[in-house]
């Protein structure tokens, strides 16, 4: 079926969108939520199981403790009630990567409820509900072999990993967001990324979107502008990355906007989202009355938080990563633009630790978010994947202010850092990268540049101090980059003055 898509501003122009998301957070407990297997991303397939997640009959799940201290611990984090006591529920389906033929989860009685996050949105900000925040049990992971996009449609057959059935999972469920008008996919982006950074800040999960364990699902429907009335949604399901939520929402609004001038009505259905092109297509048709047929999980007890314990969670709580941005950026003195660069690079941990480190806050940023982002963006890696820590940069930096050695020098220590030659001493020595600070060959070195270049050495006596950067660049040239540019600079110009 070929889709009508709408540009983006005359969709905002005839239609309010509204929004909402589902987030999964795979907790990074030891074990799963109702067994003892290790909880690990990453085993031979099949090879963390027992009976109890594989559902066998007569086996009793028991909950995990640390689990149930995650989530109200990300509860409090979103602002949201906590239960006094609230149950487990049965959700009954059959799907081949569900071996219970249930899935372990809570439906009326969540643990945590009622709570909001605020986003910032190029200066604007954004409250977003909270309805709930939920316990449950991931499924198992299919693959389907031998078809064209791993799909299940084409596939020759399909094979079922039960490592990842019962892994703990928090599902936090947004109300619908309203009035954000032209800035629904940025705001769908910004709190992704704000629960992200909340989820990193609270050390509960990986928080690693491109492996799955957040994972979001994003409803978009569209009402005439104005209407006030909620249109029919679609659900773009596990979409895994920041940039692709933002997609996900423009090319859904694109497409409702479609389907609603030409006169159609908007199937409530899932759409798979496509990295390629950054479309969506058809799941399954999805009602709201689907029946699982929950009914209160019968082999488990009642989760009743104490109110002692809810209040000892929340004296664990992190400083806000919005607020903590602020603060940061008030202390570093960065302007907007260079903390939103900061922010946008995944280097804000990264520069912080580098600046607690002892380098400053502008050669912190200077290093993470030139050479060594480009150094991952090659690599494919993200910055804190790479073999550079903050003490190595913040080491650096401390060479290249005692002048032992220069930012083009120092580049070469951070492929030496890359390579695992050492600290960045022992790199300095078995690379010789240390500048020559003998001033008689850097006098030497600045008479021949003067020689070789005479018409440039008259510039300069005649004070057109600008044209001295080209004798630099001869005399760094003849020391093979190895001087400080700053003195053959004060050389150059003494000697011609
Ligand atoms: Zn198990």
């Amino acid at each position: 079926m070929t889709e009508v898509l709408v540009p983006f501003d005359e969709v905002v122009e005839k239609f309010d969108p509204a929004l909402g998301l589902e987030i999964h957070v795979e907790l990074n407990t030891n074990t799963k939520m109702f067994c003892g297997c290790p909880a690990v991303f990453g085993g031979e397939p099949n090879t963390q199981v027992c009976p109890t997640c594989l559902g066998l009959p007569g086996a009793m799940p028991v909950v995990n403790g640390k689990a149930v201290e995650s989530a109200i611990r990300i509860g409090l984090a979103l602002n949201c009630e906590i239960a006094e006591w609230c149950r487990f529920a049965r959700k009954n389906y059959f799907y081949p990567d569900m071996p219970k033929n249930f899935q372990t989860s809570q439906y009326d009685e969540p643990i945590a409820f009622e709570g909001y996050l605020d986003v910032d949105v190029e200066g604007e900000t954004f409250r977003i509900e909270i309805e709930r925040a939920h316990m449950e049990e991931d499924t198992g992971k299919s693959s389907h072999v031998g078809g064209s996009d791993g799909r299940i449609h084409g596939a020759d057959y399909s094979l079922v990993d039960y490592n990842r059935a019962g892994i703990p999972l928090i599902e936090i469920v947004t109300k619908p967001i309203l009035g954000t008008g032209d800035k629904a996919p940025l705001v769908a982006k910004a709190y992704v990324s704000a629960i992200r950074d909340l989820i990193v800040a609270l050390g509960v999960s990986d928080a690693r979107m491109d492996q799955g364990s957040i994972r979001a699902d994003v409803n978009l429907s569209l009402a005439p502008k104005g209407s006030g009335v909620l249109g029919t949604r679609s659900e773009t399901k596990n979409v895994n990355s920041l940039r692709s939520v933002e997609r996900a929402v423009r090319f859904e609004m694109a497409r409702h906007a479609g389907i609603l001038l030409g006169g159609g009505a908007v199937l409530q259905e899932t759409r798979h989202f496509h990295e390629n092109d950054g479309s969506t297509s058809s799941g399954r048709e999805k009602s709201d009355a689907e029946d699982y047929r929950y009914f209160p999980e019968p082999d488990l007890v009642p989760v009743a938080p104490s109110r002692e314990w809810v209040e000892e969670l929340r004296a664990t709580l992190p400083e806000n990563p919005a607020t903590k941005r602020v603060r940061l950026q008030g202390e570093w003195g960065f302007t907007d633009l260079e903390m939103r660069d900061t922010v946008g690079a995944g280097a804000l941990d990264l520069v912080e630790q580098t600046v607690a480190a002892g380098a400053a806050p502008q050669a912190a940023r200077k290093w993470w978010l030139t050479e060594l982002a480009r150094r991952a963006n090659d690599a494919g890696v993200e910055l804190t994947e790479l073999s550079v820590t903050p003490a190595q940069v913040a080491a650096v930096q401390a060479l290249v202010d005692a002048k032992t050695i220069n930012d083009k020098l120092a580049r070469q220590v951070f492929d030496g850092l890359l390579a695992g030659e050492g600290t960045p001493e022992e790199i300095i020595a078995a690379r010789g990268l240390a500048v020559v600070s003998d001033e008689g060959a850097l006098s030497a070195a600045v008479d021949k540049a003067i020689a070789e270049n005479p018409d440039i050495a008259d510039k300069i006596r005649d004070g057109k101090v600008a044209a001295a950067g080209a004798l630099i660049g001869a005399v760094m040239k003849e020391m093979r980059g190895q001087a400080d540019a700053g003195r053959v600079r004060e050389l150059v110009l003494e000697k011609l003055a």
